[in-house]
C-alpha cells in the first residue's frame, strides 16, 4: 500500500487533502530522467532554456488565484502577502531568462597564445562554466512560491542548465503540486523531455536522504533549519562521490542600535523593529532576533515600546505544528536566561497560532549564557543592552555567520560605526544601515547568504542572479579547435557575449594571429 501524508491548515490545525508519499523507487526514476537529459544537452540551448523560464511565470501568473487560494489554506500566510510572493516567484524566473539570454553568466575568459613567452610558451585558454548537473532542491516552508517547488533555487538551477529534481516541503503539498503542475506544461512549451524538472512529495526524511544519495545527483540548494541542511551537508560529503551543498539556513539578524541613533528616531525605529519582527508571524530567515541597545533611560525606554508593540499584536499563525512546538520550546528556554518584557511568547491558538514577544537581557550576560544568541523561528526578539562601546563590540564578535547584520546610528557615530561595520562584514553577507534586513530584493548585487552557520557555502548567495553560479562549474579548453569548443568561446563571439579576452573585457570577435 502506498503511504499518504496530509495537508493541515494551520490557522485551525484541520486536516486536508491526502497525498502520495514518493516512494524510494520513485526517487530512481525521477534522477534517472533528469540524468538523462543532462547527457543529452538538451537544457544546452539558451533560447529553450530562456523560454521554459518565461513560460512558467506567465503560466504561474495565469494559475495565481488556484495557487493562492491553496497557500493559504496550507500556510495560513495572507492573501496579500502570497499575490506578492507569486509576483516575486515569476519575476524572478523572467530575471533568469533574461540573464540566460545575455549569456554573460557563462564569465568566457580567453587567454591568447604566446608562442615567445617566457620562461614556456602561453597556449591558448578558453574558460567558461558549465551545468553541473541534474540538481536537488528542498523547497522551504516559509515561502511556499519563492523559495520553494519553482522558486530561487529551481529557477537558477534551470538558467544555468541543470535539470531539478525538487523533495516538495510537506507544509504545502497541494501548493507545490500545482506550481509542478505548470512548471511541468512549460518545459513541455519550451519542447525539452519531461526529466527537465520533478516533484517528489514527502513527509519524512527517507525520500531526500535517498534523493541526496542518488549518484547522478550533482549539487543540492536547501533553505530550512540548521539541523536539516547540516544533516544534509555530512549526507552528501559521506557520498562516494561528495557533492557540493548550498543549505541556507539560520541567522539571528542582529541590530545595533546607538544612543544617537535612539535620540534621533526611537518611535520610528521601535516601529520598524516590532513590524520586522512580528509580520508574517516572524518567520522569515532574515527576521531581527536580537537586538543591542544602549544601558539606561532611552535604550529602557525603547525596548519597553518594542515589548508593548509586539504584545498588542494578534496572535500571528506559525505554518505548520512542528515549527510551533520547536518555538514553545526555545521560548521557553528563553525566559530561563531573559525577562519577557511585556507579555511572554507562547501558543495562543485556535490552530498554530503563537503571541508575539520580547525578552531583554544585558550583554555582560552572553559570557554565561551563549544561547542567547541562538534562532528563534518566530515573532520572538531579545534586546540585549550594552554599558558602553567596548561592551558592544565585544557582544558583535561573540557572533556566529549571519545573513545580515544591521546599524542604526546617529550624528557622532563615524568611529562606532567603522569598527561596526568591520565586525559585521567579517560575519554577515548582508550589512544595512538604518534600515530592516526582512525584505529581500531580487537583483543582481543581492547577496543573501553568509559564513556558516548562515550558509554551508559562504562564497554564493540563494537570491539575485549570481544565485545561477551555484550550479555550474568551470571548464577550460586549451587549445582546442574552433569548431569542438561551445559557441560562447568561438573566435567570432556569434552570441555576442562579453568576455575577457587577455585581460580586458570586450563583445568583440577575436583576430587570430
Ligand atoms: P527543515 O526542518 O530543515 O526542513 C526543510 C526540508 O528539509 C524539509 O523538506 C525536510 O523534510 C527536509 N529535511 C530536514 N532534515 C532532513 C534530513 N535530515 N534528511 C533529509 N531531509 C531533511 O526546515 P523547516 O521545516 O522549514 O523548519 C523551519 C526552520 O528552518 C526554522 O527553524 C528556520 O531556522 C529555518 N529556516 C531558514 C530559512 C532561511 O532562509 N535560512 C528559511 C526558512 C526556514 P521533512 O519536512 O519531510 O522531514
Amino acid at each position: 500500500m502506498t503511504a499518504t501524508f496530509h495537508s493541515v491548515d494551520p490557522r485551525t490545525g484541520e486536516k486536508g487533502r491526502a497525498f502520495q508519499e514518493a516512494t524510494t523507487e520513485g526517487v530512481g526514476i525521477a534522477v534517472a530522467a533528469a540524468e538523462a537529459v543532462h547527457r543529452a544537452a538538451v537544457l544546452g540551448d539558451v533560447e529553450r532554456r530562456a523560454t521554459l523560464l518565461d513560460a512558467a511565470a506567465r503560466r504561474l501568473r495565469a494559475a495565481g488565484d488556484e495557487i493562492v487560494a491553496v497557500a493559504e489554506a496550507e500556510t495560513g500566510l495572507p492573501e496579500a502577502r502570497l499575490k506578492g510572493e507569486l509576483e516575486r516567484t515569476a519575476g524572478q524566473l523572467e530575471a533568469f531568462a533574461a540573464v540566460v539570454r545575455a549569456g554573460d553568466h557563462v564569465e568566457a575568459i580567453i587567454d591568447t597564445p604566446d608562442p615567445g613567452a617566457k620562461p614556456i610558451p602561453r597556449p591558448d585558454v578558453r574558460r567558461m562554466l558549465v551545468p553541473i548537473g541534474p540538481v536537488a532542491v528542498f523547497g522551504a516552508s516559509n515561502f511556499p512560491l519563492a523559495f520553494s517547488v519553482a522558486g530561487g533555487d529551481t529557477a537558477s538551477a534551470l538558467a544555468a542548465g541543470c535539470p531539478v529534481v525538487v523533495k516538495g516541503h510537506p507544509s504545502h503539498p497541494g501548493t507545490g503540486a500545482v506550481v509542478a503542475r505548470e512548471l511541468q506544461a512549460a518545459a513541455s512549451e519550451a519542447g525539452l523531455p519531461e526529466g527537465t524538472f520533478a516533484l517528489l512529495q514527502a513527509a519524512g526524511v527517507e525520500v531526500g536522504e535517498a534523493l541526496i544519495d542518488e549518484p547522478s545527483i550533482a549539487a543540492v540548494g536547501f533553505t530550512g533549519s540548521l539541523g536539516g541542511g547540516r544533516a544534509l551537508f555530512d549526507r552528501a560529503a559521506a557520498r562516494p562521490h561528495p557533492i557540493p551543498v548550498f543549505a541556507e539556513m539560520g541567522s539571528v539578524n542582529p541590530i545595533v542600535v546607538t544612543e544617537a541613533a535612539l535620540t534621533a528616531r526611537a518611535d520610528e525605529i521601535a516601529e520598524g523593529l516590532a513590524a520586522s519582527v512580528g509580520t508574517f508571524g516572524g518567520q522569515l530567515c532574515t527576521k531581527p532576533g536580537v537586538v543591542f541597545v544602549p544601558a539606561g533611560a532611552a535604550g529602557d525606554a525603547f525596548t519597553g515600546a518594542v515589548g508593548a508593540k509586539l504584545a498588542a499584536r494578534d496572535p500571528e499563525v506559525l505554518l505548520n505544528e512542528r515549527l510551533r512546538d520547536a518555538l514553545a520550546a526555545s521560548v521557553e528556554a528563553l525566559g530561563e536566561l531573559a525577562q519577557a518584557v511585556a507579555l511572554p511568547g507562547e501558543p495562543a491558538g485556535p490552530g498554530f497560532r503563537f503571541r508575539p514577544a520580547a525578552y531583554a537581557a544585558a550583554a555582560a550576560d552572553l559570557v554565561r549564557s551563549p544561547a542567547l544568541l541562538d534562532e528563534r523561528f518566530g515573532p520572538i526578539v531579545l534586546l540585549i543592552s550594552y554599558t558602553d562601546h567596548d561592551e558592544l563590540l565585544d557582544a558583535v564578535a561573540r557572533l556566529e555567520g549571519q545573513l545580515t547584520g544591521t546599524v542604526h546610528a546617529g550624528t557622532g557615530d563615524d568611529q562606532l560605526v567603522s569598527r561596526l561595520v568591520a565586525l559585521l562584514t567579517a560575519r554577515a553577507g548582508r550589512v544595512l544601515f538604518d534600515g530592516f534586513p526582512t525584505g529581500v530584493a531580487v537583483t543582481h548585487g543581492m547577496q543573501h547568504g553568509g559564513p556558516y552557520p548562515a550558509t554551508t557555502a559562504p562564497g554564493h548567495t540563494s537570491v539575485g542572479m549570481t544565485a545561477l553560479r551555484r550550479f555550474q562549474r568551470p571548464v577550460a579548453f586549451q587549445n582546442a579547435p574552433d569548431h569542438v569548443l561551445p559557441a560562447e568561446l568561438h573566435d567570432d563571439n556569434p552570441r555576442g557575449i562579453w568576455r575577457r579576452v587577455d585581460g580586458q573585457f570586450t563583445r568583440e570577435p577575436l583576430e587570430r594571429g
